[in-house]
């Protein structure tokens, strides 16, 4: 374990000060097993999903506009440097996932992020968000006052004063089509009740592939690590039969240093090369295990703390 804990103080944006707890202080073996489930490019998020408490996101409200990329052939990124929302062109018209914080940044930065990559606004016909908190949901009245469809669970809809209507929840496991574009909702409770994860077809050079923006990072105690263990091994299953190849999540910041870059840069890469947010089915499989195995060490760590 030396090894591992010399790994995590190396890592100083992470902002894991002395005061987080290692799950394996209680459960050695289970967070071994989730680092041996860990590849490079995903030790960020083993550290930071295998510490009991992990800091909050560091620098989460101190981003700014990122510079609109077309980051598949198919999708764009509108977001902040702190926190996502990307744009799925379908071929009946466009759709959103995630708000960012304000009316004002959805004007600002999603409309006129479409607007700058030669995309119209006017053309949104779904937003899907990802759960209730204000870094994602602040933007939604903005695009409801446009009549656009507005997406949540109905769990998270409740902390937002209710679904406006029933087409507006949604459910797990449900397929929405926008045109020819399947959108999967799988319910990943934990970081909200309703918090949900979206699965959707990429397209890079001609060749479809499929991508997940996961919501992560369960708020709470034992049960809720329990609802969070049963909803990542959950949307583990759907990921492997639907073949997703494609890891994505709001904070990218936090979670994958690489898609980080390549988001934040996306539109000074070579034509032909390789997209790095291409990381293979194997991978995300290992993802979601390492992922639910280091929340059942902070649950057996919790438990030996009772
Ligand atoms: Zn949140």
């Amino acid at each position: 374990m030396k090894n591992f804990l010399a790994g995590c103080f190396t890592i100083a944006g992470l902002g894991l000060g002395a005061a987080s707890t290692f799950a394996q202080d209680a459960d050695s073996a289970l967070v071994e097993q989730a680092r041996l489930l860990s590849e490079p490019r995903s030790e960020a998020s083993f550290i930071r999903q295998c510490t009991v408490e992990p800091a909050r996101f560091p620098g989460l409200g101190e981003g700014v506009a990122a510079v609109p990329a077309k980051i598949f052939d198919n999708l764009y990124y509108v977001g902040r440097t702190d926190v996502g929302a990307w744009v799925i062109k379908t071929s009946d018209g466009l759709v959103l996932i995630d708000t960012l914080y304000t009316p004002e940044d959805a004007e600002q930065i999603v409309d006129g992020g479409l607007r700058q990559l030669g995309l119209d606004p006017a053309d949104l016909k779904v937003v899907f968000v990802t759960h209730f908190h204000g870094d994602h949901a602040g933007g939604a009245p903005y695009f409801r006052g446009k009549g656009v469809r507005v997406m949540l669970s109905e769990s998270d809809w409740s902390e937002l004063g209710g679904a406006p209507d029933a087409d507006s929840i949604a459910h797990d496991g449900q397929t929405i089509m926008v045109g020819e574009t399947p959108f999967t909702v799988v319910l990943t409770p934990g970081h909200t009740p309703g918090a949900i994860s979206l699965i959707f077809p990429v397209v890079e050079n001609g060749v479809q592939h499929k991508a997940v923006i996961m919501e992560l990072s369960p708020r709470g105690g034992i049960d809720v690590h329990r609802d969070a263990v049963a909803g990542i091994e959950h949307l583990g299953e759907i990921t492997g039969r639907e073949g997703v190849d494609v890891a994505l999540h709001p904070h990218e910041m936090i979670f994958d240093p690489v898609a980080r870059d390549f988001i934040m840069s996306a539109s000074t890469r070579a034509a032909g090369s390789v997209n790095p947010l291409v990381i293979g089915k194997d991978s995300m499989q290992r993802f979601a295990s390492m992922v639910g195995t280091c929340w059942k060490a902070r649950i057996a760590t919790m438990e030996a703390a009772q």
